[in-house]
């Protein structure tokens, strides 16, 4: 339940990606059925904070240590989330973000992985630089012309321009997850009167960064199902949309791994359901008003007809 690129770095490194499903009642990676997928050719697992929710992380960690495995986290959707008060970006061997316009934080295009072992970062800043193992800045402090290219790489780099651009998004971040809660807490407040209309659950020991505010739709209850929501909603203005297409679903994946529906049972009936609302810091209590009403109206609509 992820953004395909997820899955597309695993195939860039020459490996192959097994999928295992989401919980239920989060869409977040299920270490049961991670330790399930797990062979005696697994390098590593890739967990997807998604919505900005993290991962049962501890869980997670456990399986890696005794399989001996790279633990990777794609946080992009939750810079500034906390999984018992420790921050997302610290809770796997390799955290990746994205700056892509619609994240938290942009530099345009471009993006972040952080880790605190020495030699994955001084492997990544070579691989980043053409395979070379110094930069200009470090040439200059110590006075030489000399340089090693030790592997091949490519340039990966983020402009300076970009690095500024972030650097000044990152003051605001605090503001904007504040922001972000305060919608998410509204939705909360006035959906939990709407029947049939489910936010997903959140664990007790995490601090949601809110990058998407997920629904379930249950056709039975709400007396409509979620694509004729969708379309119901968007034909009103209102901005909703769907995370995601389960990534063993697409064609490229379909057609090189052989993969299809019955592979993530949990995802796949989730995807039939899920709805994005709209959630960005700019959005005014009217605007939140204006996408309840609308939610409610057309439920109840449906539920007459
Ligand atoms: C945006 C996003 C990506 C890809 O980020 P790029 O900057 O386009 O490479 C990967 N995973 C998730 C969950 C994302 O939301």
């Amino acid at each position: 339940m992820t953004f395909a690129s997820t899955a597309n770095v695993v195939l860039f490194t020459g490996a192959t990606p097994r999928f295992a499903d989401v919980d239920p009642h989060t869409l977040l990676l299920d270490p049961e059925e991670v330790s399930r997928a797990i062979t005696p050719r697994t390098r590593a697992v890739i967990g997807v904070d998604y919505a900005g929710q993290p991962c049962d992380w501890d869980s997670l960690q456990k399986l890696a240590r005794e399989h001996g495995l790279v633990l990777i986290a794609d946080a992009c959707h939750a810079p500034g989330a906390t999984c018992r008060g420790r921050p997302v970006g610290s809770l796997a061997d390799l955290s990746t973000f994205s700056f892509h316009p619609v994240k938290h934080l942009t530099t345009a295009e471009g993006g972040m992985i952080t880790t605190d072992d020495p030699a994955l970062a001084r492997k990544m800043r070579t691989f980043r630089n053409h395979g070379i193992t110094s930069d200009h800045r470090s040439r200059q402090e110590k006075g030489t012309w000399e340089y090693e290219m030790v592997e091949l790489g490519f340039n990966y780099r983020l402009s300076d321009l970009q690095a500024a651009l972030g650097l000044s998004q990152l003051e605001h971040l605090t503001n904007w997850l504040e922001r972000r809660r305060a919608i998410a807490a509204r939705y909360h407040e006035a959906l939990s009167a709407l029947p049939g209309v489910e936010p997903l659950s959140i664990r007790p020991e995490v601090e949601h960064a809110w990058h998407l505010f997920v629904v379930r739709i249950d056709p039975e209850q709400a007396g409509v199902d979620r694509d004729s929501l969708f379309d119901r909603l968007r034909a009103r203005g209102i901005g909703v949309n769907v995370h995601y297409i389960p990534v063993h679903l697409h064609p490229y994946y379909r057609e090189r791994l052989g993969t299809g529906a019955g592979l993530c049972p949990v995802a796949e009936q989730a995807y039939r359901q899920i709805l994005s609302l709209p959630l960005f810091p700019a959005m005014s209590d009217s605007d939140v008003q204006e996408v309840v009403e609308a939610l409610q109206e057309t439920v109840q609509m449906a539920g007459v007809q």
